[in-house]
């Protein structure tokens, strides 16, 4: 296990440089990946093998990185639909060289993919000590983890492979515990990186500033999953003055699609990995500063590939300004993807969104859902069911099961629906949002 993983590691130090590389080298080193992974899936894969026949492609098509246009958008339903056995490739086993990975409730309804090894171990040699140190200058490296790890998910079968490892000093944190047990780890591990959620970070920072206690400021802190707003940089240096935070575009589908680097503000988008393109309604490609939907390609993952993927249901827009890095690249701003906010109860109590979404996200027959903290002691809870003949039953699962997190702190009023709509003022889709604690 340790030899693959220094292969994977060298492999991704290697790849790493290809980044550094002029944007002429990067599109054709795309290139060579994109029909080396066209080639491979027409023979391979029999869900895009059906949907290249369908659309009449065949590995020739594929010239240029243009030509992916050709190539039809798959939805999140197509690839559920697809899941297990169209979406395997041929020669791929999972146990044996792939994982099954499944994404978190916290994006909706769950959807289940194989990663090959390769995608899996090169995410992880991105935590090692040379690849940190290299591009981060961290001398001691030992990390800790606040995340939500549900049974499948990346971030479980990441943490158990490094705990596993015993290579690294590593803590692992429940996100659904509570924040005082996140500070109370990171004030006794003391870790010189932590990799979290913005909502986590935004908890310690309600519990330090109305407890005045003092936490840890790790050297590192890596968020993703949520949208990182503006000022909220800013506000989370003064509680983590030491701390470079590094927000990243990581998703389950494609793995690591875009970072900050340690200068600037800008996601610099990890061209060699994916190809991300940003789609408007009707199909085109968008200019630079306008918003629209992203589409994602993941160059690494062969065991269930992920070929023009719209189903991460991100809103963004291709920067127009360059890094103030001076790195050629191409970046990224998120305008909308998930956004969470924490509940805060009448005696105090934060509650971490992620706990109301493991919770909601579980009960069969909802199609989709919101959450509204309206009042600190009101929740407005809106489903969308499958079935309508199924709400009596729905309502009444859902009643019990916040009772159980919430106790008597809160009244519920569960309202069926037929759709939920984006903010129109942000365009945010927010599963959990609170009207108090944001205030
Ligand atoms: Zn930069």
């Amino acid at each position: 296990m340790r030899l693959r993983l220094i292969y994977y590691l060298v492999k991704n130090l290697i790849r790493n440089s290809i980044i550094r590389k002029p944007p002429e080298k990067i599109k054709e080193v795309q290139l060579s990946k994109l029909r080396k992974l066209i080639k491979f899936v027409y023979k391979k894969n029999q869900y895009y093998r059906e949907l290249f026949d369908k659309a009449a492609i065949t590995p020739d098509s594929i010239q240029s990185l243009d030509d992916i246009r050709k190539i039809p958008v798959s939805t999140r339903q197509n690839l559920v639909q697809a899941f297990p056995h169209k979406i395997l490739s041929k020669g791929f086993k999972p146990g044996k060289n792939c994982f099954l990975v499944s994404t978190s409730g916290s994006t909706g309804v769950p959807i289940k993919i194989y990663k090959s090894y390769d995608t899996i171990f090169s995410t992880i040699s991105m935590g090692s000590k040379k690849f940190m140190g290299k591009i981060f200058n961290v001398d001691k490296i030992s990390i800790m983890s606040i995340l939500v790890y549900a049974p499948e998910t990346i971030e479980q079968i990441l943490t158990d492979f490094v705990m596993k490892s015993k290579h690294l000093p590593f803590r692992k944190v429940n996100a659904l515990d509570d924040v005082n047990v996140y500070i109370e780890n990171l004030n006794e591990f003391k870790p010189q990186i932590l990799f979290t959620y913005p909502s986590v970070l935004k908890d310690i920072k309600m519990m330090v500033d109305s407890k005045g206690l003092n936490v840890h400021s790790p050297r590192l802190i890596f968020t993703s999953a949520e949208i990182f707003e503006k000022e909220f940089r800013k506000e989370m240096k003064k509680i983590f003055p030491e701390s470079q935070i590094i927000d990243t575009y990581f998703s389950t589908e494609a793995g690591l699609i875009a970072s900050n680097c340690k200068e600037g503000d800008k996601m610099h988008i990890l061209n060699d990995r994916v190809i991300l393109e940003i789609i408007d309604n009707d199909g085109n490609p968008v200019k630079a500063g306008e918003t629209g939907n992203v589409v994602i390609t993941d160059l690494n993952n062969f065991a269930s590939p992920v070929i023009r993927y719209d189903g991460l249901n991100d809103l963004a827009k291709f920067s127009e300004t360059p890094c103030s890095c001076g790195h050629p690249g191409t970046f990224l701003e998120m305008v909308a993807g998930r956004k969470v906010d924490s509940i805060v109860t009448k005696s105090g109590r934060i509650i971490n969104p992620f706990r109301v979404t493991e919770i909601l996200s579980v009960i069969k027959g909802i199609a989709k859902y919101q959450v509204i903290q309206k009042a600190l002691d009101v929740l407005d809870i809106f489903i969308v069911p499958e079935l309508d003949r199924e709400q009596e039953r729905i309502g009444r699962k859902v009643y019990s099961d916040l009772k159980e997190l919430f106790g008597d702190e809160m009244m519920y009023e569960i309202i069926f629906v037929n759709k939920i709509e984006r903010s129109s003022s942000s365009g945010m889709f927010q599963l959990v949002k609170s009207e108090v604690s944001t205030q």
